[in-house]
């Protein structure tokens, strides 16, 4: 069985194809991806398969479908054709962002889920209309009876408590679903699945804090397999500082800025989002590894940048470890989190008081799915690789399974 998975992000879209073998999850057959950014007024496609092929190729801007739909067609066509037919493709998996409220697992997409994912377009404004467009290219191409799974970005978030979920606001704004929704939920969940492997130990029985550290970055505390407490909120702007995103301020910043300076709610989003975070502080950029270079080179603004950096990191990793009431392992993923052996080293010296010791050798030597702590450590120190289209792919084929059951 051959399972389609797309991830759609504000300016890119990612798509990749496994097959199922014997009740197991290929390695991707094939993988593609559509890059809007790089150059103004093209799209910039990049296809590789297992066996190899590759092709490269940018063509002039096209609609979201469009250039999808030129995307599949490599699926079939040319030198990366890894299948006879779009039929072949037995079930598509989208990355939907926010499920809001009523969506807490996946489900399969059905006229009432796509008109859900269309309310919620005011509450992620970038990507649920992508993740929709994505749906209907698929449904305009392989035909309305295809089975597509929408696996929602919010969904493992979604049993948080209202305690820790609901703001401190009117309670008119919890009736109109201003509350803490959190994100990154498939690959806070993979990680965590994939912890209690490398550990040997039932998930039930951990208390974990996975560390999402990307372009976006958030924490997520989980206890009994589930997300109790997360540091992204009703947007992906709270908790963390990340590349472009300031994360937590004092929101009468916003209204000292609205007072004083008339900015308007447009310019207020732009700076927060795509100004503030490591590029704001640093001028130098929202890549970490160009932050870390400058700071080589003596900029003082660079190692301000990296010094809020890791104190946001340490106070939000001491708010989860105080909800969870104490931690198992400590789990690193994503960009950051998979590849800075510093970021990883200065977090963990705020949490030795516990017991916790990083082994400094295993954390330098490009850890991949290790256990990066000592033998006498009391706490698990995990880098974890995020395969958050691996995780999509599963949810469909369990969705596939219990159907056949
Ligand atoms: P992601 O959103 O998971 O794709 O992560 C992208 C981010 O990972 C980039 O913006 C970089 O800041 C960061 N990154 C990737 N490799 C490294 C590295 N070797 N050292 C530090 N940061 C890295």
């Amino acid at each position: 069985m051959k399972i389609l998975v797309m991830n759609a992000g504000s300016s890119s879209q990612k798509s990749c194809l496994y097959e199922v073998v014997d009740d197991r999850i290929s390695e991707p057959l094939w993988e593609a991806s559509i890059d809007w950014t790089r150059r103004q007024g093209f799209a910039e496609f990049e296809v590789k398969t297992a066996t190899g092929a590759v092709l490269e190729e940018e063509i002039p801007m096209q609609s979201r479908t469009q250039a999808i739909a030129h995307l599949l067609e490599t699926l079939w066509q040319g030198k990366t054709k890894v299948i006879d037919l779009p039929a072949e493709v037995a079930v598509v998996g989208h990355r939907v962002v926010h499920g809001g409220q009523d969506y807490r697992e996946s489900v399969r997409v059905t006229a009432e889920v796509k008109a859900a994912i269309a309310d919620l377009f005011v509450l992620a404004p970038v990507h649920n209309p992508a993740n929709l467009e994505g749906i209907e290219a698929i449904e305009s191409i392989f035909g309305k009876d295809i089975p597509q799974i929408a696996v929602f970005d919010t969904a493992f978030h979604s049993h948080i408590p209202d305690a820790a979920a609901i703001y401190p606001g009117l309670y008119a704004w919890v009736e109109k679903g201003i509350r803490r929704y959190g994100f990154h939920g498939i690959s806070h969940q993979y990680c965590a699945q994939r912890a209690a492997q490398i550990l040997d130990r039932d998930l039930k029985d951990l208390r974990l804090i996975t560390c999402h550290l990307g372009n976006g970055c958030s924490l997520a505390a989980i206890r009994n397999g589930q997300s109790i407490d997360t540091t992204m909120g009703f947007t992906p702007l709270e908790g963390l500082m990340m590349g472009s995103r300031s994360g937590s301020i004092d929101p009468s910043i916003l209204i000292h800025l609205m007072r004083q300076e008339g900015y308007t709610a447009d310019r207020l989003d732009k700076e927060l989002n795509k100004e503030s975070g490591l590029l704001g502080i640093s001028g130098v950029s929202a890549d970490l590894r160009s932050v870390l270079a400058a700071m080589d080179t003596g900029n003082p603004r660079a190692k301000l940048a990296l010094d809020i950096y890791i104190h946001r990191l340490r106070s939000c990793l001491g708010s989860m470890l105080v909800s969870l009431g104490g931690l198992d392992a400590l789990v690193f993923t994503a960009g950051v989190g998979e590849n800075s052996a510093i970021v990883r080293e200065l977090a963990c010296q705020s949490l030795e008081f516990l017991g916790l010791k990083l082994d400094l050798e295993k954390n330098k030597n490009r850890p991949v799915n290790l256990d990066i702590a000592t033998p006498d450590s009391t706490i698990r120190i995990l880098v974890i690789h995020t395969q958050e289209d691996l995780a999509i792919a599963q949810e469909c084929w369990h969705h596939c399974s219990s159907k056949a059951d």
